[in-house]
């Protein structure tokens, strides 16, 4: 695991990090500031940064994982987003993914493209976050590559182990029961919220007492800084009772969708079921109420389903684990919302890129 003393303090900024831009230190400079940043790699990184390309040991795990994800500046962000957050997000997005096939991260590569004038201050920032989550999860940087360009672009490539048996989204059956972990919609929100109000706002309101504005970056933090479920998706991997799973990052319905496309299945989901924080129930209403915990995105909470007969079992199994039944998988292909006794199929999925 990461080394805490190999990493650089850069909680204490240096002056010139604040006038000094990437254009000041080259593609070069650039590269051994951000490996300077990460914690020192594990004994299973036989070769990692500053070689053509890392030497990893895989004698560890039976099978490997490997995903990769972007974030596009004002696609994904907003350039006044804290780089802090953005570097913890961009890397937990990723560990998300390796999650939801109830996997181990490991190991990660960072592919950056940035805009010369970007200060050395904001790249320390998005480093200090990206570590942050690197050895939270157990990570480590084993290489990347780096270019300029007009915006931020980040593409983060991460590696992980198979924890026992690898969950894919094809295994759902008619009977299943459908279950999430944690609660919905707090993302969505907490943009909504934060769009609302702006860049100075944020930082005004974030050193506030007043209950309200407590509410409100709580919310905000989970659409900045979200909790992949690491520890949550491994104990249902070692469970032996999950048909199916994977992350809520599109919203549930788009990605039960695609459990529900991998299976060849349908479901039934019950509106009033679904797990709701306090913060969303208090203040929703004025920004989309629950249409933002049914399709607003960017939970990275585990959406999965446990046969019907094995759910009794199941609960022993994954004891103290936060997780709420929210419906059924049923016969045909279609998603169905019960709601006060009615039923309906809802407009709209969740989000999609291209289709806006
Ligand atoms: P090459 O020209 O062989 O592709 P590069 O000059 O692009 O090599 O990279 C040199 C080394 O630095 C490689 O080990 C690469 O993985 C690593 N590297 C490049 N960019 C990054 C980055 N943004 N983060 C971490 N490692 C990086
Ligand atoms: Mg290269």
């Amino acid at each position: 695991m990461s080394n805490e003393e190999s990493r650089a303090p850069i909680k204490n900024r240096s002056q010139d990090s604040k006038t000094k831009t990437v254009r000041d230190i080259g593609e070069f400079g650039l590269i051994s500031r951000i490996a300077k940043r990460s914690g020192k790699a594990d004994a299973s990184v036989l070769t990692g940064i500053g070689d053509d390309a890392a030497v990893i040991s895989t004698r560890e795990y039976g099978a490997m994982l490997v995903t990769t994800d972007s974030l596009v500046e004002d696609i994904h962000f907003r350039r006044y987003h804290p780089p802090e957050a953005l570097g913890w997000k961009a890397l937990c997005v990723n560990i998300s993914d390796i999650a939801a096939m109830g996997g181990i991260p490991r190991y990660y590569l960072l592919s950056l493209s940035l805009p010369s004038d970007l200060s050395l201050d904001y790249l320390d920032q998005f480093c200090l976050g990206m570590d942050g989550a690197a050895e939270r999860y157990g990570l480590s940087l084993i290489g990347g590559d780096t270019t300029s360009s007009d915006k931020i672009y980040i593409s983060l490539t991460v590696l992980g182990g198979a924890s026992g048996r690898v969950l894919l989204r094809n295994g759902a059956r008619p009977g299943d029961a459908i279950f999430v972990t944690g609660t919905l919609g707090d993302s969505a929100l907490g943009l909504k919220i934060m769009e609302e109000l702006g860049i100075g706002n944020l930082e005004a309101g974030a050193k506030s007492d007043d209950p309200q504005v407590a509410t409100r970056n709580q919310l905000i933090s989970r659409h900045l800084r979200p909790t992949p479920r690491v520890d949550e998706g491994m104990l249902l991997a070692k469970s032996g009772m999950v048909t199916s799973m994977i992350d809520i990052s599109d919203g549930l319905l788009a990605d039960l969708g695609h459990i529900c496309e991998e299976s060849k299945v349908g479901a039934m989901v019950s509106v009033e079921k679904i797990p709701l924080s306090k913060g969303f129930e208090d203040v929703s209403e004025r920004y989309g109420g629950i249409d933002l915990a049914l399709s607003g995105g960017e939970d990275y909470e585990l959406l999965f389903t446990v046969r019907g007969e094995h759910v009794a079992t199941f609960f022993d199994g994954i004891k103290g684990m936060k997780c709420t039944r929210v419906g059924e998988i049923v016969e045909g292909n279609e998603i169905e919302l019960g709601e006060n006794g009615v039923r309906r199929i809802p407009e709209k999925r969740g989000f999609e890129h291209f289709k806006g």
